[in-house]
């Protein structure tokens, strides 16, 4: 009988999901708008229509669905499969999910943390394949990590294992959403780099940058990487900077852990020429040779779809 698992990859402006066949061969793909203010029964629904058509289109039905892994950007239960907060879904909280979907698909659902699916992708299928010990982290509006640990997910004693954004890099340093001062995340994220930008920028009102912030109308991690292109000393300095406070956190990593690789996705990492150099010659200034040279630093391989492979992975072992 040809079985058939899903990953649903929920995101604060889109819902995702892909089939997979039980050799895991992707089946098919589908994409539905977020629609925050209209709940997470809506949008069920509306995946739900759009995974039958998908799958109908490929000769398969629902009835087949095996089993289905849900990459989740915010805290939730595992066990119980109840959603805490999820990122820009506030209506979403407090929705039992792994209930409501194992009910309309009729199948077993698991509920996992996005960056850790992430890693389990790239650790299988990506930028880690073939490798026993993977360290990936998500460089993006935020700082995320997953470590896979021979080719298992490690998550710690309370599930918090890896949450790489909020090692302390800086004592007293910049405020961070999760209350602390001085973490990675507060010094090297998006969030980080545009919050810095914006105050330089007005404090330096010749500047290039400003300039850019203002025919662009906002003020993005885009508009610091354009300064940087055009020699913009301000912008320079900001987004070196970050980069540095990046390659502080990995080289503490590659101290702690003596990974065979550290992978790096999330929106940024689509901007990998531009920091590659910098991230390397810094890496070299923290980390101890031998632990450093043993371990490649790559861009992530499978961009968005990172979570949707580590998700069959994860699927396919139960
Ligand atoms: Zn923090």
């Amino acid at each position: 009988m040809k079985r058939i698992y899903l990953v649903i990859d929920i995101g604060g402006t889109k819902i995702s999901a892909s089939a997979f066949s039980s050799k895991g061969s992707v089946l098919g793909f589908t994409r539905i708008p977020s629609n925050p203010a209209d709940g997470p029964e809506d949008a069920i629904r509306r995946l739900r229509n759009k995974i039958d058509g998908l799958l109908a289109d490929k000769k398969y039905s629902l009835n087949k669905v095996r089993g289905i892994c849900v990459s989740c950007p915010g805290p939730f239960d595992k066990k119980s499969g109840l959603i805490y907060r999820l990122p820009n879904l506030h209506s979403w909280k407090g929705f039992n999910l792994k209930r409501r979907l194992s009910k309309i698909f009729r199948a077993p659902v698991i509920l996992e943390n996005d960056a850790n699916l992430a890693a389990m992708g790239e650790a299988h299928s990506g930028a880690g394949k073939g490798l026993r010990n993977v360290a990936y982290i998500t460089f993006s509006t935020g700082i995320g990590g997953g470590l896979i640990l021979d080719g298992k997910i490690f998550e710690g004693v309370t599930g918090d294992a890896f949450e790489v954004g909020h090692m302390t890099i800086s004592k007293g340093g910049e405020k961070c959403g999760c209350g602390k001062r001085g973490c990675l995340e507060a010094l090297a994220s998006g969030s980080a780099i545009e919050r810095k930008a914006r105050k330089l920028a007005v404090a330096n009102k010749g500047s290039k940058l400003y300039r850019l912030w203002k025919n662009s109308g906002a003020m993005t991690v885009s508009t610091v990487i354009e300064g940087t292109r055009k020699s913009d000393r301000l912008s320079r300095m900001i987004w070196n900077e970050a980069i540095e406070n990046l390659a502080i956190g990995i080289s503490n990593i590659i101290q702690i852990m003596n990974p065979d690789i550290v992978v790096i996705g999330g929106g940024i990492s689509k901007s990998w020429n531009i920091f590659k150099g910098p991230l390397k010659r810094h890496l070299k200034k923290y980390t101890w040779k031998r632990p450093l040279q043993g371990c490649d630093v790559k861009k992530a391989m499978l961009g968005d779809f990172s979570a949707h492979y580590g998700g069959y992975k994860l699927l396919a072992r139960n």
